[in-house]
């Protein structure tokens, strides 16, 4: 152990002098105790979710350069917090075994940040992400290549660098190779463009010696024949030699057009998942789940603003994740609280126009509904329901009524939120009020109790 814990030392040592002082103190002042070290991966317990995150994040880069420097080893780090590390502990799950490595892999521009782990799950993902793990867990059997598609935004990456990371988590002498169909189509021009042999080999040999082959975004070698020629080539070579490939892609291969038929058949030979678009449900568990490692108490960020971060970026997690930093960003700069009110000002050239509209009249549909339901003693449900029951039918129309004389929403919204009645309907429930709340005391009363109220 100690010769690990000299490692680590040094590697601090470098730190410290590398980095200011407060910023030292603050990240790594409390992180020098080993927990273990398996399959060549030293563990250093730190002490929250947040300064791993940060570590992994802002650090792990340098600390990887750094590691050569001090050994001729192939080690890497990883980082866990103290709760986990007890655990952990109470289970007597530490190993300190290192097996001797024959080459240098750790990483490979794979970003150590995208983890099953950290990867949450809901309805629209949980095929492609089960499939991943699977893939991950056994490769080759489960389905080669593994194609992963879905809109912009919805995780594909993440899900496939999740593979990468635990195949090297296990393994760390595997060699995982991930590259964009773009870094690979520039690779590939790089290495013809001179006609140096070398460099061509060396092209072949990288690729083909891959124990586990990541290709994002394979959309982009839509009509670029040459390149497409040779990642056939190394496709082939890769399956034939049991090697496991994971690609993504926006479309399913089907509908890849300027492709290669032989290519497009063998990108349909494997298994592939899709991802779909996520319900509000699954929005809201993410942010939830990005916020634990931005701040220390998440729950200081309501629901409410949560949905409405959720109700703008339904359709690209990337932008939900980016509005929630620039939020929590702002909020700490300014030393401000995570408001709605702060979101909105944080967020005013971001937020979807009209955001704010909708969220304040969602608030006083709502509010509205209730008011209206408790003076009948009614349910919501009757009052969105198709009933026709007069008493039910009465109170519809009082509450439309008083969603567009007093609030001035549109027959459209108002409908909307009526169980999706039309424009139609609802202006004659609102004439029908009209019409008789100068004549009839007892309307009269109920709207000026029911305002009264509100
Ligand atoms: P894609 O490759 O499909 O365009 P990414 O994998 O790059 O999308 O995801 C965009 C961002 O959204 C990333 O920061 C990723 O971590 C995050 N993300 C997407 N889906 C999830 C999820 N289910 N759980 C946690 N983060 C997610
Ligand atoms: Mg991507």
């Amino acid at each position: 152990m100690n010769e690990y814990q000299n490692l680590w030392n040094n590697i601090l040592n470098s730190l410290k002098e590398e980095y200011d002082e407060n910023v030292y103190n603050e990240i790594f002042k409390n992180c020098d105790e080993i927990l273990k070290v398996e399959n060549n991966y030293i563990y250093i317990v730190v002490p929250s979710a947040l300064i791993k995150f940060r570590i992994e994040q802002f650090y792990l880069k340098r600390i990887k350069e750094l590691i050569p420097i001090y050994t001729d080893k192939t080690i890497g780090f990883k980082f866990i917090t103290k709760k986990d590390a007890e655990f952990e502990k109470s289970n007597n799950n530490i190993a300190t075994k290192l097996v001797e490595p024959d080459n240098k892999n750790i990483g490979r521009n794979l970003s150590s940040i995208y983890r099953f782990d950290n990867f949450v799950v809901g309805e629209s993902n949980r095929y492609a992400f089960l499939t991943a793990m699977k893939v991950a867990e056994n490769p080759v059997i489960i389905g080669n290549p593994l194609y992963i598609f879905g809109d912009v935004g919805l995780g594909k990456t993440h899900i496939m660098t999740s593979i990468g990371n635990f195949v090297l988590d296990n393994n760390i002498n595997a060699k995982v190779i991930y590259t964009s169909s773009q870094k690979f189509a520039e690779d590939y021009f790089l290495a013809t463009s001179k006609s140096n042999k070398e460099k061509i080999q060396a092209f072949y040999d990288k690729f083909n010696s891959a124990d586990l082959l990541l290709v994002d975004d394979i959309q982009f070698l839509e009509g670029k024949t040459a390149t497409q020629e040779e990642f056939f080539k190394i496709f082939e070579h890769l399956v034939s030699q049991n090697k496991q490939i994971v690609l993504t892609s926006d479309r399913p291969a089907n509908s890849l057009k300027n492709v290669m038929a032989r290519l497009k058949s063998r990108f349909g030979w494997g298994i592939s998942a899709d991802i779909k678009t996520p319900d509000k449900e699954l929005l809201i568990n993410i942010l939830k789940n990005k916020l634990s490692f931005l701040i220390e108490d998440p729950d200081d960020v309501s629901l409410d603003v949560l949905q409405i971060l959720a109700d703008s970026f339904p359709n690209n997690i990337r932008d939900l994740e980016g509005a929630l930093r620039t939020f929590v960003n702002y909020c700490i700069c300014m030393n401000c609280a995570f408001t709605k009110e702060n979101l909105y000002i944080s967020l005013d050239k971001i937020l979807p126009k009209g955001a704010e509209e909708i969220d304040s009249t969602k608030d006083i549909i709502s509010k509205t509904i209730d008011a209206v339901c408790k003076y009948y003693k009614i349910s919501k449900n009757d009052m969105v329901s198709s009933s026709r029951k007069q008493q039910i039918a009465y109170a519809r129309q009082m509450l439309m009524y008083i969603l567009r004389i007093n609030f001035n929403i549109s027959l459209q919204t108002i409908g909307d939120n009526l169980g999706k009645r039309d424009h139609a309907t609802v202006a004659h429930g609102i004439d029908k009020i009209t019409n008789l709340i100068d004549k009839n005391n007892v309307i009269k009363n109920d709207y000026d109790l029911i305002i009264k109220s509100i």
